[in-house]
């Protein structure tokens, strides 16, 4: 959307540049053209002569370079004379004595011939355009070169959002946690009497399409306050300097019409960790303005920015800090009930069919975003429309679903048995760390695919740790294979989908012995590999038979925790199905409704 803007503005700045020269290229052709026009039929010299000779002329006018001459039947007449030295010598020389002649005047000569007047508009364009160049170079440190100077910035326009939060379907836990904001912008001095420190920066983190923008519009729509909005994408092209003006002119903008919204997509095109990007010093520049500009607002500035990204893993750390995008939400892919609302919302002014079940089209696009949903809706609309129905049909729907599946990123309409086994594996990653020492809490549990990922659970560590004890480790290793286990007990047969956890099972438990110490058989020694800079040779700085000894232990460490995990799940086999069976059905599952779950199933085991 806002690459947009970037053609515009070249097109601007060239039409400044053809106005100018087109208005100098009208006036030398008026100043050229205009006094033949007026000044009658041309002639050559010697009719001219002729008539005067034959006292046709009533009267007569003699200029530098031409003369003109009404004659007595009323008509004019011009001769061109050339640009001689003395314009009256042609006459002279042809026999008419001027002085005789009262009717014909000579005209003051000019001081300037018209190859003057060449070479004086000449000069002018020479002067105008270094003139302008200069400009432009000069801006180039505050703003651009030629094509990115003030006028870029310009465009800059606080708008006004329709939308609001019931725009919004779902993703009810990022409005909640915005809604402060928003009273923030309508209301600031309720908080300032409180001495509450306003929020100046929120970042917004979710997969292209989980609604970013619109939910930073619906900030501004609830709020009534304008909306700024620029991408960090839109910085990349430009020159040094260039991003770091624009970045001004921006925050003066929404400071002049505070209170307002700066909205920032793609903030990590600009905010990449150092050492990441080649092209750091210019985008850093970029970003450091943004922080300089974010730092420098007091309280009384009524400014928040918002900034969205899709790859908070390489954003600078400094972003980040307290004062500037210390608050970050999360917009997670919609579960099941999301997708439905978002399809009924989206529905709202399409005629569906009365057997259309958005209950249906939810289960069966797990892993579409909210603009992908929309698309679906659209695009069967298109569908029906193409076959001249009155209604869209449920199967207008599915062959849209199936068109948008098709489409460059990587959604999938799952079968219910691939749905089923991913359920078995991450019940089973959960499960198992209930009956573990030092087990994180689950905090989610989630089948909705991320990338290459089929599913997730995330633990929610109870504190920063940076030790970690050797029964903390088999305690990890063991949940990695909750999932694998879980397969195995339930389907008698085993999956892929655990390779990922196997990777990172094998390395911590082989770190676990070369690094940590942690074999009771080989003692706290490094087991390493000498690192020759400059030869690039490694060479591991032990026998080859306390290789096989620590391959050994590995695969001893890694068995062990994989029995563990088999004889947790096959205990609790009936909490594994209810589980699963849940999380078939809702997708993705709170760290409460699970331990509720596994609660009350454990308490009916005891009884
Ligand atoms: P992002 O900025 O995260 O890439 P957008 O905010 O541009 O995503 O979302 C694109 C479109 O998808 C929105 O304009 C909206 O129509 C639709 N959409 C996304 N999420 C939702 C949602 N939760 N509810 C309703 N519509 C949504
Ligand atoms: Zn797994």
């Amino acid at each position: 959307m806002n690459n947009k803007k970037v053609s515009i503005n070249n097109k601007q700045n060239n039409r400044g540049f053809w106005i100018f020269f087109i208005f100098v290229a009208i006036f030398f052709v008026l100043y050229l053209f205009l006094p033949n026009v007026s000044s009658g039929k041309s002639v050559p010299i010697s009719i001219l002569i002729q008539d005067i000779k034959s006292n046709k002329i009533k009267s007569m006018t003699i200029s530098q370079t031409s003369a003109t001459a009404v004659l007595k039947n009323g008509s004019t007449i011009t001769s061109n004379l050339g640009n001689p030295t003395n314009p009256t010598s042609i006459f002279t020389n042809n026999g008419i004595k001027l002085g005789n002649y009262s009717n014909i005047s000579i005209a003051p000569k000019s001081m300037i011939t018209s190859s003057d007047i060449f070479t004086l508009i000449f000069i002018i364009v020479i002067i105008l355009s270094t003139w302008y160049m200069i400009k432009q170079f000069k801006s180039a440190g505050t703003g651009g070169i030629f094509s990115m100077g003030e006028s870029k910035a310009k465009l800059f326009m606080g708008t006004k959002q329709s939308i609001k939060f019931d725009g919004i379907a779902g993703a009810d836990e990022a409005k909640e946690e915005v809604e402060d904001v928003v009273d923030f912008l309508k209301n600031p001095k309720k908080y300032l009497n409180m001495g509450a420190r306003i929020p100046k920066g929120v970042l917004l983190v979710g997969a292209p399409g989980t609604g970013k923008t619109l939910l930073a519009r619906a900030i501004a729509g609830e709020s009534g306050v304008p909306f700024f909005s620029t991408s960090g994408s839109e910085f990349e092209e430009m020159l040094v300097g260039a991003g770091a003006a624009r970045v001004r002119d921006l925050f003066s903008k929404a400071r002049k019409s505070s209170p307002a919204i700066i909205f920032i997509d793609e903030i990590d095109a600009v905010a990449k960790k150092r050492g990441l990007s080649f092209t750091a010093t210019h985008t850093e520049q970029t970003l450091n303005q943004i922080l300089v500009e974010m730092d420098g607002f007091d309280n009384s500035i009524n400014v928040i920015v918002i900034a969205a990204t899709n790859r908070p893993d390489v954003l600078d750390p400094a972003i980040l800090r307290p004062g500037r995008f210390d608050r970050t939400i999360i917009l997670d892919l919609p579960d099941v009930e999301e997708r439905q609302k978002i399809l009924e919302l989206h529905s709202k002014n399409k005629p569906i069919a009365s057997d259309v079940s958005f209950e249906k089209v939810a289960k069966r696009t797990i892993g579409f975003s909210g603009a992908d949903l929309e698309n679906v809706l659209n695009e069967a609309s298109i569908i029906a429309a193409k076959k001249s129905q009155t209604t869209i049909l449920s199967e207008d729907i599915e062959e849209a679903a199936t068109k948008v599946v098709m489409g460059p990123e990587k959604k999938r309409v799952r079968s219910d048995s691939e749905k089923e086994i991913v359920s078995y594996h991450e019940s089973g990653h959960a499960l198992v760390s209930k009956f573990l020492p030092e087990s994180d809490p689950v905090h989610r549990i989630s089948i909705i695919p991320r990338g290459i990922s089929g599913g997730a659970t995330m633990y929610l560590p109870e504190q920063d740790n940076h030790l970690y004890t050797k029964t903390k480790f088999l305690t990890m290793i063991t949940h990695m294979f909750g999932g694998r286990a879980a397969e195995k007990i339930q389907f008698n047969d085993i999956t892929n989908g655990a390779s990922d956890d196997i990777k990172k099972a094998s390395e911590m438990a082989r770190e676990m012995i070369t690094k940590f110490g942690m074999s009771d058989d080989l003692g706290p020694i490094e087991y390493a590999y000498s690192d020759n800079e400059g030869y690039g040779i490694k060479e591991k700085q032990y026998s080859d038979s306390t290789a096989s000894v620590i391959d050994m232990e590995v695969s001893k460490i890694i068995n062990t925790c994989y029995q563990k995990a088999l004889k947790i799940l096959t205990e609790h086999k009936a909490i594994l199905d209810a589980l699963a069976k849940k999380l078939m059905l809702v997708e993705v599952m709170e760290g409460e409704e699970f331990n509720k779950i596994v609660g009350t199933m454990l308490n009916g085991e005891k009884t």
